[in-house]
């Protein structure tokens, strides 16, 4: 369940809480299900195929690494977005100094890096935190976006927010864009865009943010960073 990382990266789910087992459910409403990886399409059959098939080699336990064929009429491909940490020299946490929320295993060390710094707030230290989207061309700003208030609410509960810096950084033109050009919302009889919204949170929160900005290589403890309008910036983060 990718969407609730953002509670693993605070300590307030396990990954065992934000993952389950498919084969029952998909037991229960009779779907044949293999759990295995998709290794190749072949929409005009052959080998020894009249019909459209996929290979695949299987994950599960009783026959990992087993391959088989499997026929299909209609196939959905849905595996998902690659993470592209590699776009941006230095960004992730397998191969740079920035960490995730887009995996349970990402969001564990995410997390325990979280209480590191809080425990050197609680000991009068000074900590910025910067949460964004990384690459320029990156499109999917939610996930971040919830996860700096989720930190908020930590540096809260604990309380060292006053010693905290948090600072916003993303791609979108504007704050609120979402990487969808923004939304309306409507409430309490007024409709409010989602600029309008973004911004009071975060003004509301102390949080700062930096807009039209695409991150072109991280450092250990500096981000390198281009604005829409061509000047080139540093900022420094924990
Ligand atoms: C932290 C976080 C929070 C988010 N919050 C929200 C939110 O609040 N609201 C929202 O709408 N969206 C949210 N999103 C985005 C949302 O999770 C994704 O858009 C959504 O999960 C994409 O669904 P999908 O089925 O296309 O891909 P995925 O959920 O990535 O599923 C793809 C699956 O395919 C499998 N796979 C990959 N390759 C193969 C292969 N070769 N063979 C077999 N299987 C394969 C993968 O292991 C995976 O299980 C969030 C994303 C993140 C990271």
């Amino acid at each position: 369940w990718i969407p609730s990382n953002i509670w693993v990266g605070v300590g307030q789910m396990t990954e065992r809480q934000v993952t389950f087992e498919l084969a029952p459910i998909y037991k229960k409403v009779n779907v044949d299900f293999h759990q295995a990886k998709g290794l190749s399409i072949h929409p005009e059959g052959g080998d020894g195929h009249d019909r459209p098939f996929v290979t695949v080699e299987y994950t599960d336990s009783a026959r990992a690494g087993q391959t088989e064929s499997i026929e299909y009429d209609f196939l959905v491909n849905a595996t998902g977005p690659k993470l592209n940490f590699g776009a941006t020299p230095g960004l992730g946490p397998e191969t740079g100094y920035t960490m995730s929320v887009c995996t349970p295993s990402h969001a564990l060390e995410a997390n325990a890096q979280l209480q590191e710094n809080i425990a050197a707030l609680k000991a009068g230290e000074r900590r910025t935190f910067v949460v964004g989207t990384g690459h320029g061309m990156c499109t999917c700003q939610g996930a971040a976006f919830e996860y700096i208030y989720n930190i908020d609410h930590a540096l809260r509960e604990t309380g060292v927010r006053d010693r905290a810096r948090l600072v916003w950084i993303s791609n979108e033109f504007e704050l609120g864009d979402f990487g969808m050009g923004g939304v309306h919302i409507t409430r309490g009889g007024y409709m409010t865009s989602s600029k309008i919204f973004a911004e009071s949170l975060m003004v509301e929160r102390g949080v700062e943010w930096i807009t039209r900005a695409h991150v072109t290589r991280v450092e250990p403890g500096k981000i390198h960073y281009e604005l829409l309008d061509g000047t080139y910036h540093e900022l420094e983060f924990d």
